[in-house]
């Protein structure tokens, strides 16, 4: 899509900090990280947001998943929390689906 940031990384139009790429995904750390470890796995089909998924993207949501934990384990995490936002209302500010995985700080606020 056109004027979405996230395509324009998938697309190597802008750079960012990669850490996985499959021909499916791209995962690369958060502008502004909220822990020691934080990076988002995103897909390269542009998708508004799980609101706008359906019954068709259910391998591609399992795989998202499971690859936060693969690389989570790869990057030595002990433990890890994750994060979709959706819509506005639900805090999105950047509306190409992606997945937050972060973790490694000694103290965890409890929510
Ligand atoms: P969300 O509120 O779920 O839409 O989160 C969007 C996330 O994308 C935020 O945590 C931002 O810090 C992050 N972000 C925005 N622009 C970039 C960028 N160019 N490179 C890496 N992360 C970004
Ligand atoms: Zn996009």
């Amino acid at each position: 899509m056109n004027n979405c940031i996230f395509c324009k990384i998938i697309n190597k139009d802008i750079p960012a900090s990669i850490i996985y790429e499959d021909q499916e995904f791209l995962v690369f750390e958060d502008i502004k990280p909220i822990d020691k470890v934080h990076f988002l796995i995103v897909p390269k089909i542009h998708i508004k947001n799980l609101m706008g998924c359906n019954d068709t993207d259910q391998i591609m949501l399992g795989k998202m998943l499971l690859l936060g934990a693969k690389l989570a384990n790869q990057l030595g995490l002990k433990g890890y929390r994750t994060m979709i936002n959706s819509g506005a209302e639900g805090g999105q500010e950047v509306f190409h689906m992606h997945f937050h995985v972060y973790g490694g700080s000694d103290t965890l606020i409890k929510i």
